[in-house]
């Protein structure tokens, strides 16, 4: 059976989900297509429009993940085979060695993954060349796309991949050879490595009680993007931070009720007036240009008591920001390896 995510990313996975419906018809084999739009509610395009281009694969890869393990539930199948190829292993172990993830620099070169209770994947081209794989496409005369993905210039993993390349031009061996110290690397005993259970939330594969794809989507839904980028001490101190805002911002409604707050017209905004035109229809309450300014009674004392005891002046995404700001060793630790590195550059049918 054939699984596509549709990540909703215009000018990317719209054109390449066309080369795996010629896929489907060709070779006769159902296909199953889910989108990101249709599990989670948001497009990778909605997700860039919140987030910006530079944490956008930390989502795509997590959701990515995610997706295809509940493609799979779906289509009852008991195994996943993926298309990573040999120099998409070696771009992973380069990029988990250059961020120090242990736990991903373990299991990036296992052939088949997968822990108890959940669907295993293989990846049957691991030892295969990418070179390889467009020649025997382009012999074979098969449909492939090479479209690269919108957002790919912007990934992390572009910097291993490049690195790779230049190193590739002096040693072309070094691509199995990376592959062969990833395979061979043992992990020292006192590492503490997490530990794969259910999330609480999903009931999806996780190694926190919440798993990141549920912490991602709370974040966006709450308006907060930038909630899970980053370590999860960080993601519940600001989760708590919010909570207690939004407890604040309810108390506070109220107590605001019998503050007065008023808007009147604003004479400054009008030529009419000061230039002695309509006169008549131009006044401070009643203005041509229709131009409000919000003013707030300067002697509500009462209104600045509540808005000082809440804190209310101070914007919480600009805190947001601040406290992320010193986060850029942990900003790319997300960017998933199943997003089969190429995104786009080589797709045969997978
Ligand atoms: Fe997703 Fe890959 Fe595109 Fe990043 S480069 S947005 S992970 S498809």
């Amino acid at each position: 059976m054939l699984l596509s995510i549709d990540e909703g990313i215009t000018g990317y996975r719209d054109d390449s989900l066309e080369t795996v419906k010629q896929n489907r018809d060709d070779y006769e084999m159902p296909l199953k297509i889910l989108s990101y739009k249709d599990l989670y509610g948001w497009t990778m395009d909605e997700i860039v429009a919140q987030i910006g281009r530079k944490n956008n694969c930390t989502f795509c890869g997590v959701f990515r993940r995610q997706a295809l393990d509940r493609g799979a539930a779906m289509l009852n199948v008991k195994c996943i085979a993926t298309g990573h190829n040999a120099d998409d292993i070696a771009e992973t172990v380069l990029m988990n060695v250059l961020r120090g993830d242990i736990a991903r620099l373990k299991r990036c070169t296992a052939i088949t993954t997968g822990s108890e209770g959940t669907i295993p994947r293989v990846k049957p081209l691991k030892y295969t060349y990418e070179k390889e794989i467009v020649m025997y496409a382009h012999y074979k005369k098969l449909v492939y796309f090479s479209t690269e993905c919108v957002f790919a210039p912007n990934a992390y993993r572009g910097h291993a991949r490049a690195l790779l390349k230049d190193m590739e031009k002096i040693r072309p061996s070094c691509i199995m050879d990376i592959i062969y110290s990833g395979e061979t690397m043992s992990i020292k005993e006192e590492v503490s490595l997490p530990t794969q259970r259910l999330c609480i939330r999903c009931n999806f594969v996780s190694s926190q009680e919440v798993c990141k794809a549920c912490v991602l989507l709370e974040g966006l839904n709450k308006g907060l993007p930038k909630l899970g980028i980053g370590k999860s001490s960080k993601v519940k101190k600001l989760l708590d931070e919010y909570n207690t805002r939004q407890n604040n911002l309810e108390t506070a409604v109220k107590d605001l009720e019998d503050c007065n707050i008023t808007d009147k017209k604003t004479s400054k905004t009008c030529k009419n007036i000061s230039n002695g035109f309509k006169q008549k229809e131009c006044n401070a309450t009643n203005c041509c240009t229709n131009k409000t300014e919000r003013n707030v009674e300067k002697n509500n004392e009462k209104l600045q008591t509540v808005l000082d005891k809440y804190s209310l002046e101070n914007n919480s995404q600009v805190k947001l920001d601040e406290e992320d700001s010193d986060d850029s060793e942990i900003k790319h630790q997300d960017e998933d390896d199943t997003c089969s590195s190429s995104c786009g550059r080589l797709g045969v049918g997978f």
